[in-house]
């Protein structure tokens, strides 16, 4: 059996964690870490997700035996609770690149999967992002991506993550050129990728990469439509965390593994 704790447990992925994690019957929801101070702490977990009363409390650290830690909190509480030193899933976005440098450093020591979009669909699209760069070598590239009110960081790491894969496709980085948003005077330039991301409502995620040519436009859309989604694809992640060697690895490696 392996055990789970359920970093940022009150939130609404961490909710939507902990109810699949008590509905699968390989897994065993060990705890759930909720912030400090917050007046979820010593709540019911079962309660707080919606699946009812199991008798297992909302705690502000992981327990003994916590098995491996599901993430989705905020970059800051992220890096913090490296310190734990346990296998994780990261599912958190917004990292800068030091706080990205810090879950690299961790992950000497531990396996971690750090996945900004834990679905099987956007993994997927990646690559025929990817390759699809390559191949309309002339075309214009841009990303919208649109969701919740409540989303804290923009573009969300899945845009990110897809303008990573075009901008590979064609050879570059897209910290070279990746445009966010245009306003004033701002002309296309030869082979910027644009990033643009919409606000509002409860719109769970949605990414569209689209590729207009001088004839024709390309589009991939992914919609999420449920979080539960992520909360499987991080549930995979941590069967798969659970076995790993330390090391930092992806929603890639996890697919690719089979797990
Ligand atoms: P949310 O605001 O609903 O939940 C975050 C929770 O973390 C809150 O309950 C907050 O109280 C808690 N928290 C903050 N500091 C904490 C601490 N020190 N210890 C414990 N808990 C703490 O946000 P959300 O919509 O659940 O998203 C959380 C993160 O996951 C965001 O970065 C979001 O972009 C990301 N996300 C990733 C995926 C994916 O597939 N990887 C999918 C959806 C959301």
């Amino acid at each position: 059996m392996i055990r789970v704790t359920v970093v940022g447990a009150a939130g609404r992925m961490g909710r939507e964690v902990c109810r699949a994690a008590l509905e699968d019957p390989e897994l065993e929801l060990a705890g759930g870490v909720v912030e400090p101070g917050s007046p979820d702490v010593g709540a019911d977990l079962g309660e707080l997700c919606g699946a009812g009363r199991i008798g297992l409390a909302a705690s502000e650290e992981p327990p003994e035996d916590a098995g491996v830690l599901v993430e989705f909190t905020t970059p800051e509480a992220t890096v913090e609770h490296l310190a734990y030193r346990l296998p994780a899933v990261i599912g958190t976005t917004g990292l800068s690149e030091e706080q990205r440098a810090r879950v690299e450093e961790a992950a000497r020591s531990v396996p971690i999967v750090l996945a900004p979009n834990m679905s099987a669909g956007v993994n997927l699209l990646l690559g025929a992002v990817r390759e699809l760069a390559e191949k309309l070598a002339g075309y214009d590239v841009e990303i919208v991506e649109a969701h919740h009110r409540g989303k804290r960081d923009a573009p969300s790491g899945t845009a990110l993550l897809l303008g990573r894969a075009a901008a590979s496709g064609r050879g570059q980085r897209l910290e070279d050129v990746a445009v966010y948003g245009r306003e004033g005077v701002s002309p296309r330039r030869e082979g910027e990728i644009g990033i643009h991301a919409l606000r509002g409502g409860a719109v769970v995620g949605e990414h569209r990469v689209i590729f207009y040519g001088a004839g024709e436009e390309v589009e991939v859309v992914h919609r999420a439509l449920s979080r539960r989604t992520f909360a499987e694809g991080a549930l995979r992640a941590a069967r798969f965390a659970a076995a790993a060697k330390p090391g930092l690895y992806t929603m890639q490696d996890v697919l690719s593994s089979g797990g």
